[in-house]
């Protein structure tokens, strides 16, 4: 199959220029100026720029948490991705205590099999790690999970110690895989949230108030430590405040390989959104927590300096009605986590671009290229080029419409960004040269995206 994109503006992490980008099969064949080739299918981009698909390296699909299970699976989660211009995800899968590594990822390719609409990868998340399983993450790296993630928060289920922390930063460098954590003090916040229940204090503010910036960047801080004693790359996940960027901007300016993620809902939503009435602020229930709005313009500089170097979702949904309402009662008994896998891209370019926050290279480099070299998709992912796979959006910035969660695809009742105004739409989306999304429908096959063997990490 021959597809040829026609006059578009290619906008890559480093150029922007007019030519045709010509498909054949799965793989970008040629890029240049009046391309005249034969082709079963034409898409007319003119005026429309034609972007690298979007990779989203933080989601949580099928993800149990809290008794309650994440709303998104591998087919509605990844076609709400392709519907909003993503065409790769890579998920976290969970260990589940006692269990190996290999179940984790076992378990995982469960959820995923013939479900997923675009192209996917795993992350292995540790939670217990005895010597027989610090012994699996070669292995795993065999099978192409170059990342793995630790958690410094989540007290008595997901958290880890110092000890199984570091083991795990030494085994990755040995092996080729960068260590990823979620950064905030388990054991404070696991004492604030205690005396705040008992207090009466349970409102969803209080999700916020029990997990001070502080307590980020003290947990942002020891992680880099550990990292710098362990001589290994370290990558943290969703950082919210500008206490923990000083951290990771204080690291990097002294040559250590510190890599970090923000997410959309930092940069545009903040601690008043928790007062919403009639139990609204339980939607922006995530961890860390929404923070002051003084934390957006930090977080849009530090994106912009490279003190921050990719902006992933977090996608984890809950539904609002019989999932987020499980806390009603009691902040610490909602589910963390907030949608957003199918609208970085509106909010990035809407926000982002043309409320003159990043450029539109950089907002390409964040959204694809960097996290394409991090997790070892790139070069088949990650940019537009000659011999890479044919994972192409054509964004026609002409088109505004309102986000709304009725007309997402997001299997979740909310969108934390209801009524946002959007310049700019998906027009169309190839996914390893197939047409996966046109004219705001999925048009493509579920369970056609493949899993991908991630490359180890390099630096
Ligand atoms: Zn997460």
């Amino acid at each position: 199959m021959r597809v040829l994109v026609k006059g578009g503006t290619i906008v890559t992490a480093a150029d922007t220029y007019v030519a045709d980008v010509l498909v054949v099969d799965e793989k970008v064949q040629a890029i240049g100026q009046n391309l005249q080739a034969e082709a079963e299918r034409v898409i007319d981009a003119k005026g429309k720029y034609v972007l690298p698909g979007a990779i989203d390296v933080h989601t949580h699909l099928d993800m149990p948490f809290g008794g309650t299970v994440s709303a998104d699976d591998f087919l509605t989660g990844t076609r709400a991705a392709a519907m909003g211009g993503t065409t790769a995800v890579v998920d976290f899968a969970i260990q589940s205590k006692g269990k190996s590594l290999r179940d984790a990822f076992d378990t995982w390719q469960e959820k995923a099999r013939g479900k997923a609409c675009v192209d996917y990868g795993l992350h292995v998340a540790i939670t217990d790690l005895p010597d027989p399983v610090l012994a699996e993450m070669p292995e795993l790296v065999e099978a192409g999970v170059s990342s793995f993630k630790l958690f410094l928060a989540y007290k008595g289920s997901l958290m880890v110690d110092d000890a199984t922390f570091f083991k795990a930063l030494r085994k990755a460098r040995e092996s080729g895989a960068l260590i990823s954590f979620h950064g905030e003090n388990g054991d404070v916040i696991d004492v604030l949230v205690k005396q705040m229940v008992a207090a009466g204090q349970v409102t969803p503010r209080y999700h916020a108030l029990s997990r001070p910036p502080e307590a980020e960047a003290e947990a942002t801080a020891r992680a880099i430590a550990l990292a710098e004693m362990a001589e290994a790359p370290i990558y943290v996940v969703h950082l919210s405040a500008a206490l923990a960027l000083d951290k990771v901007a204080a690291a990097r300016d002294r040559g250590l390989p510190v890599y970090a993620e923000t997410c959309p809902q930092y940069l545009l939503k903040s601690i008043e959104d928790y007062d919403e009435p009639e139990f609204g602020g339980a939607k922006y229930v995530c961890s860390p927590p929404l923070r002051d709005k003084a934390n957006w313009p930090r977080l849009w500089s530090g994106l912009n300096t490279g003190h921050l170097q990719t902006v992933a979702t977090d996608h984890c949904p809950f539904n609002f009605k019989g999932q987020k309402d499980m806390g009603r009662d009691n902040f610490a008994a909602i589910p963390n986590g907030v949608p957003g896998i199918e609208t970085r891209l509106y909010l990035m370019y809407t926000a982002g671009v043309l409320g003159g926050k990043i450029g539109l290279n950089k907002m390409v480099d964040l959204i694809a290229t960097t996290p394409a070299k991090l997790f070892g998709l790139y070069p088949d992912k990650g940019t537009v080029a000659v011999g890479a796979d044919a994972d192409l959006v054509v964004f026609d910035p002409a088109v505004e419409h309102t986000i709304t969660a009725s007309a997402l695809h997001q299997n979740v009742d909310y969108t934390p960004y209801e009524g946002f105004k959007a310049k700019g739409a998906v027009a169309a989306v190839l996914s390893r040269g197939k047409v996966v999304a046109e004219g705001g429908k999925f048009v493509g096959q579920v369970g056609a995206g493949k899993y991908i063997v991630r490359k180890r990490f390099s630096a």
